[in-house]
């Protein structure tokens, strides 16, 4: 049963009632009461600024401390960007911009950071000037912006189209959100499907990169079908869950294990070093991709997304893909098989590897109900590679 989780509804509905005093209207009669007791502060300004920035609001009504209890709370679901959303409005930057004139701003129609962006990036000056018909005055205020921007937003924003979440562009659109509370609802949530997977993200930590789910999918699912054999494809689905014990795990586990890498016995043995970054994986990594374009002309990118989570930007041929997924889920293997040692599978091992593999891999597809093109691959590679 799908039954609605009372306490996040509850917080939802409070959040939604900070939608109205984002818009450019008369704002609703509550405010001016929470206002009173909030002193000096206006209230859109302590909601944005930072809990430990805040001027003193111990004399805030109960309600006013409540909202903003669940507000910090919930802040990060509901924002995209931190520390600083880019739906903050420009007037509460008064508190982290010294003597800042946002009126000049606001008056020209510039509430929310987001209007000061293009492409990724802060907007050139001249570039504002004429969108917004600043004046020249304004110049000293974007001078002051550019310095606070280069420590508080990320450099560069990466999908500019899909960085807002619909709490933010409720708040940006400057008019009656549809369903505020069923919305934010939705971003109070706990995550479901494969990007809340630990190992996802980590993956994206050590890929410092964050991708689409359908990406992540895609990726779970590469293997798919590849084989009968079910052992061929450990290796390669133990990466993904990133289920080895790298040094660094095992050190955390118990203080007396070293947490250097087991080969180089230089650096931190992480879990991208043991099966990617390592000085001494790399010649078999760039053996593997020499490998795989005598086979099929293609260079794929040495990259952990490439060689390991077998994400490549190109959808190729079907047989093509078929070895080339072969190939890397046999050099994964043979990393895995080599693991202790000091030295890395050689090319002649990998090929006489995956011979093994094409001739049951090549039998099975002549048999029906299996049978298809895969036998003329390894056919191919046979021919190239005789036993
Ligand atoms: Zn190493």
């Amino acid at each position: 049963m799908s039954l609605p989780n009372v306490k996040l509804y509850h917080k939802a509905a409070v959040l939604a009632s900070l939608l109205p005093i984002h818009q450019n209207k008369p704002p609703p009669q509550w405010v001016s009461i929470e206002q009173q007791w909030l002193q000096s502060q206006d209230i859109q300004t302590t909601l944005w600024t930072l809990p430990h920035l805040r001027a003193n609001i111990t004399k805030a009504l109960p309600a006013t401390l409540t909202t903003l209890k669940i507000w910090d709370d919930t802040r990060k679901l509901l924002c995209s960007c931190h520390p600083t959303p880019l739906s903050t409005p420009i007037k509460t930057l008064i508190h982290t911009i010294p003597d800042f004139n946002f009126r000049i701003w606001n008056r020209c129609g510039v509430f929310y950071i987001y209007s000061l962006l293009e492409k990724g990036e802060l907007a050139s000056f001249d570039y504002l000037k004429t969108a917004y018909t600043l004046p020249n005055t304004a110049y000293y205020s974007y001078l002051q912006l550019r310095s606070w921007w280069k420590t508080q937003i990320p450099h560069p924003i990466p999908q500019i189209t899909t960085i807002l979440t619909h709490f933010e562009k409720s708040i940006i659109a400057d008019t009656p959100a549809v369903k505020p509370i069923s919305t934010i609802y939705k971003l109070l949530l706990p995550q479901q499907g494969i990007k809340s997977l630990t190992c996802v993200r980590s993956w994206e930590k050590d890929l410092n990169q964050t991708l689409p789910e359908q990406t992540w999918l895609a990726a779970a699912n590469a293997t798919r079908g590849l084989t009968f054999c079910a052992s061929h494809l450990e290796t390669t689905r133990k990466n993904f869950y990133r289920w080895y014990m790298v040094p660094t795990r095992l050190a955390t586990m118990d203080p007396q294990l070293s947490s250097t890498c087991w080969h180089c016995k230089q650096e931190a043995g992480t879990f991208l070093h043991i099966w990617w970054k390592c000085i001494k994986l790399q010649p078999y990594w760039k053996e593997v991709i020499s490998l795989i374009h005598q086979h099929t002309s293609i260079t794929i990118p040495n990259s952990p997304k490439a060689l390991l989570l077998l994400m490549w930007d190109t959808e190729y041929p079907k047989p093509i893909k078929y070895l080339l997924l072969h190939i890397l889920v046999a050099a994964q293997n043979l990393i895995a098989k080599n693991w202790l040692s000091p030295t890395n599978a050689t090319m002649r091992e990998l090929i006489r590897h995956l011979s093994q593999i094409g001739k049951f891999e090549s039998n099975i597809s002549r048999i029906p109900p299996n049978k298809s093109w895969r036998h003329e691959v390894w056919e191919n590679w046979e021919l190239k590679h005789p036993t």
